[in-house]
């Protein structure tokens, strides 16, 4: 009997809670560091070539000085979803600021090979109804998801107006003419009546602060700016020929690395995988999508069904099918069903923490026991089991990445949660060893923890001269992560302090665009020159916000990563990032019924 047949006719085991309890603390106290978030290096000085944009080149251009009804910083999702919606609205100067090179956001960006949604492209994709495009796979490819951005950007007549590879370093509000003045990195200074702000959490890179890092003497980049040019291949898979003869180490196994590593290993002469902490990595499932089943499906409104579906399924409701049937939908179908075997006298926030982890525990012995299954040598299958909750780090759902360990030349090396040790002018140490390489990737994240202020590269000034950073010091305060008191006419398109859909963020985003733009369009058809939330409704959301129970998601016992704030005491502003207390599908009814009512509540037009 083969290891992968006795694996899968093994009785499951009975799971010893307390063992994996102890297990878990043990590898959580084992990655804990002082320096949290500070281990990671800020990308500047002389590491800010790892920032330069390898996709398209800079274009000289004049200033703009001009004037626009709307101005979004951010070229993203969240800004092209909310341009759409307000072209729709009519307001038909809506210009996108953006410091990549064209539109798609994290899809500009992240081209390395194997890149895909890991929610699937039917609730993922925005706009996929108005566009009238069929996603080709379940989970699409990234030039897929980057061509849907610039498809929008198209059909929504947003190119005209857009700043490209333009960064915005101030924004002040100019109270006598009730309008929003931008300065960028191009030398622009033009006003807004309106400004969106959607940044995105995800989009400064970081490099892990190892000793000796600025000394090494191969090729080196950041996975969000993959070299073809080094490697050869595109981001459509083409094999990257140019590394057959290559030694190439990649540094961290999250969620980008998982995507990408099957692809190196196919290609290197040697891969070198640094891991500090393993990926929880379930079944994928992949594959296309049937025309015929589609244009069976997509009936008008369909996609609003399937957004509304996923959520009710993945995010606190009990819909009777669930149209996507994925890990995200499967996870929480199972907790539910956990729940409901309590009596419902019995249904205390501790008993449902307890059948949370119970699930979690059967869920996770499930994944670890996948690795045996597929990973043939098993010191590797051992290295690579991830001993936390599913949602303590990113779930990861992959069917090529544990297969890609039993590529002759890949190598797993565990560091035993402690990191690279050192990186000198050769390649990487590890526990005294010298891996020598021609090429370092790092897969190692972008910023999160850090200042709002940093990761955005601008402050917006409000009225009465008064800065974001300082107002929101002590902790975001927004009326539906919308708006902010002080700060009239200006929009956040984010999910913190709305639904917090962390498993479909998109549809954070286009809830949040069509309630702009219909406050947008309710002040241009009225003659109203300002929106602004009152400091009333603003206090009585946060209120309602701190009466949530606290979150599933990366919780204080979780092994460190920036889910936690790399497991250090996150202050007291956290407190604050919280979502809808009765939860995501509660909130995209509320705020439609919110919406249709017509009245605008806590907001007020001037
Ligand atoms: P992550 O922050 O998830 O991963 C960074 C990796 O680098 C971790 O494995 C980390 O280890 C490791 N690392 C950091 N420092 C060191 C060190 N000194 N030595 C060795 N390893 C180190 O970044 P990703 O780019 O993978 O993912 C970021 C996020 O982007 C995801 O969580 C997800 O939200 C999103 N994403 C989504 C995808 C999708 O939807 N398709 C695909 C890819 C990313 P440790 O865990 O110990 O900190």
């Amino acid at each position: 009997m083969t290891m992968t047949e006795q694996a899968r006719d093994a009785k499951p085991a009975a799971i010893d809670k307390e063992r994996l309890r102890l297990k878990y603390r043990e590898e959580r106290n084992k990655r804990l560091r002082p320096d949290g978030n500070d281990q990671y290096l800020q990308i500047k000085g002389q590491l800010a070539h790892y920032l330069e944009d390898p996709y398209t080149p800079v274009v000289e251009r004049a200033p703009k000085t001009d004037h626009v009804t709307f101005a979004f910083i951010g070229g993203g999702f969240a800004g092209l979803a909310t341009a759409a919606r307000l072209t729709e609205a009519g307001v038909k100067d809506v210009r996108i600021v953006e410091k990549g090179g064209d539109f798609g956001g994290t899809w500009y960006w992240n081209r390395y090979p194997g890149a895909q949604c890991d929610t699937a492209s039917m609730v993922y994709m925005p706009l996929l109804e108005e566009t009238g495009h069929m996603p080709s796979e379940k989970y699409a490819h990234a030039p897929e998801i980057l061509a849907h951005c610039q498809r929008i950007g198209r059909q929504f007549g947003l190119y005209d107006n857009a700043l490209f590879h333009t960064e915005v370093t101030s924004l002040d509000w100019e109270a006598a003419q009730s309008r929003w003045i931008i300065r960028t990195t191009r030398g622009d200074a033009f006003t807004a009546q309106y400004v969106g702000i959607g940044t995105g959490p995800l989009h400064v890179p970081k490099l892990p602060g190892i000793p000796g890092i600025e000394r090494f003497k191969g090729h080196s980049f950041h996975t969000s700016r993959w070299d073809y040019d080094y490697t050869g291949g595109d981001p459509n898979g083409a094999p990257m020929e140019k590394l057959a003869d290559k030694r190439v180490g990649i540094i961290g196994t999250g969620a980008t690395s998982v995507q990408c590593i099957p692809h190196l290993a196919r290609a290197c002469k040697e891969l070198y995988v640094f891991q500090r902490t393993p990926s929880s990595v379930d079944v994928r499932g992949n594959g296309p999508i049937d025309p015929d089943w589609f244009a069976d499906i997509a009936t008008p409104g369909w996609q609003q069904r399937w957004l509304e579906n996923f959520t009710a399924n993945q995010a606190g409701g009990s819909a009777e099918e669930d149209l996507v049937q994925d890990g995200w939908t499967d996870l929480s179908k199972r907790i539910r069903a956990k729940i409901m075997l309590l009596p419902r006298e019995q249904r205390s926030v501790e008993n449902m923490r307890a059948a949370f982890e119970d699930s979690d525990f059967e869920k996770m012995e499930e994944i670890r026991n996948r690795v045996d299954t597929i990973v043939r040598d098993a010191g590797t299958a051992k290295n690579l089991k991830a001993w936390y909750g599913q949602l303590c780090k990113r779930p990861c759902f992959h069917d090529a990445y544990l297969q890609a360990f039993n590529t002759p030349g890949t190598h797993l090396v565990d560091t035993d949660g402690k990191g690279v040790e050192e990186i000198t002018e050769n390649g990487i140490v590890v526990a005294g060893k010298e891996y020598k390489l021609d090429c370092i990737i790092y897969a190692s994240g972008f910023e999160v923890g850090t200042e709002y202020k940093r990761r955005a590269g601008f402050d917006a000034t409000g009225q009465d001269g008064i800065k974001l950073s300082e107002y929101w010091a002590e902790g975001m305060r927004t009326k539906h992560g919308i708006h902010v008191h002080g700060f009239p006419n200006l929009f956040f398109v984010q999910p913190t302090q709305g639904a917090n859909l962390i498993s479909n963020v998109p549809h954070n985003l286009t809830e949040a665009a069509r309630t702009i733009a219909l406050m947008v369009g309710h002040a241009q058809a009225n003659g109203f020159k300002e929106i602004e939330v009152s400091r009333e409704a603003e206090n009585r959301w946060v209120e309602l916000l701190l009466t949530a129970v606290g979150r599933m998601i990366g919780g204080p016992d979780c092994t460190p990563g920036y889910y936690n704030n790399e497991g250090r005491e996150p202050g007291p502003a956290a407190k604050l990032n919280v979502g809808y207390p009765a939860g995501a599908l509660a909130y995209f009814k509320y705020i439609d019924e919110w919406r249709r009512s017509g009245q605008f509540e806590g907001v007020q037009f001037r």
